[in-house]
């Protein structure tokens, strides 16, 4: 097997803040230190990429228990930095790195408990994340290899180490080892969705919530006090995240005839998701209780299924097929009516419509 060909340079950098957000910050406040995010997000980008092409996964071949290590780059840009928490560690006080160990060990378990899943890259991969990266850095990043969460700049951002933002991350890894889903256009908001459903399904597992508690909110609690947002995205309400002077207005499409069809965000990853999400909010939500395990594990077998640049039609149609192997006669109909609400069409069609795009040019 070629390890190589699990990490495609298109998929390195994947934030979960979106590129759009630190723009219009930048814009509205003049303050440059957004942009800077984004530039040291493209030169982490390439770095990472120089790494993967020197020494691809070398340290994470064959099987193991997926160890937790969180590294604290104290506020430098070396990476991973300097060690802070090993696997059964006693917690160390510093905060952002006892929650991302705790936040790693939540997701290994439910990918482990829900999925059946040995880690990362089913394989036990180490599960390596840094925290404290960079001068306040706004964003939080999977980049093939380890998860890296920035402080924030205390300003508008928080510590990027929240539960469902380190399941997005700990996702992209898994997707890209499951699905090896590009990060353009209608496959990369999948790509995206995928992140935050499975983020949110992580945080739902750990709590123990049945649906009617589960928080849609991603990212809640990333806003210091003062800023008009609740999270990054609203999942059940896309596009109702967040309005504020400083950072705009939310701008994700909640239904596929408002899809957003120009060339920034890698074509619209992170605006686009939100209609996925909205659909398994849905259906999920339908269904209701603890049903929503059956919501996920239904999910993970269509992304495997739908292979590598699906569209959402052909998305939603291997949910559907994997919805009749493994859910009831009912659910079906819920899924169906859910996919109708954000004006999915469920085919397997093939469709040149994701086709195109620069693999390499990934800023966020
Ligand atoms: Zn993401």
């Amino acid at each position: 097997m070629n390890k190589k060909s699990f990490v495609p340079a298109n998929q390195c950098s994947t934030g979960v803040l979106p590129p759009y957000m630190l723009f219009e910050l930048a814009t509205r406040a003049g303050n440059e230190r957004y942009l800077d995010t984004l530039s040291t997000t493209m030169r982490m980008h390439r770095r990472s990429q120089k790494q993967q092409s020197a020494n691809p996964f070398a340290r994470f071949a064959g099987a193991g228990n997926s160890s937790i290590e969180v590294y604290d780059c104290n506020g430098g840009e070396s990476r991973p930095g300097s060690k802070a928490r090993f696997e059964g560690e006693p917690a160390t006080g510093n905060k952002d790195v006892d929650s991302a160990y705790d936040f790693t060990l939540a997701v290994r378990k439910y990918y482990a408990e829900v999925h059946g899943r040995n880690g990362i890259d089913a394989h036990g991969m180490t599960m390596v994340s840094s925290v404290n990266y960079g001068d306040r850095y706004n964003n939080a990043y999977w980049d093939g290899r380890q998860m890296t969460y920035g402080k924030g700049d205390q300003e508008i951002f928080a510590s990027f180490v929240i539960l469902d933002v380190a399941g997005h991350e700990v996702t992209h890894g898994v997707t890209e080892f499951e699905a090896n889903l590009r990060y353009y256009k209608q496959a990369g908001a999948l790509n995206e969705s995928h992140s935050d459903i499975f983020g949110k399904m992580i945080e739902a597992y750990s709590k123990n919530q049945p649906v009617e508690q589960i928080d849609w909110v991603l990212g809640r609690g990333i806003f210091m006090p003062g800023i008009k947002g609740e999270g990054i995205r609203n999942m059940l309400k896309p596009g109702t995240a967040y309005n504020d002077a400083r950072l705009g207005k939310d701008p994700q499409p909640d239904h596929y005839s408002k899809l957003y069809t120009g060339s920034s965000d890698n074509g619209g990853v992170h605006y686009n998701s939100g209609i996925v999400n909205r659909a398994f909010a849905n259906w999920v939500i339908a269904m209701g209780g603890f049903e929503w395990k059956k919501g996920a594990k239904i999910w993970f077998a269509a992304r495997a299924a739908a292979g590598s640049n699906p569209t959402f039609a052909q998305h939603a149609y291997h949910t559907v097929e994997a919805c009749k192997a493994l859910g009831t006669a009912a659910d079906v109909k819920k899924l169906q009516d859910a996919w109708e609400l954000v004006g999915v069409k469920p085919s397997n069609k093939v469709s040149h419509d994701n086709d195109g795009g620069d693999d390499v040019d990934v800023v966020a």
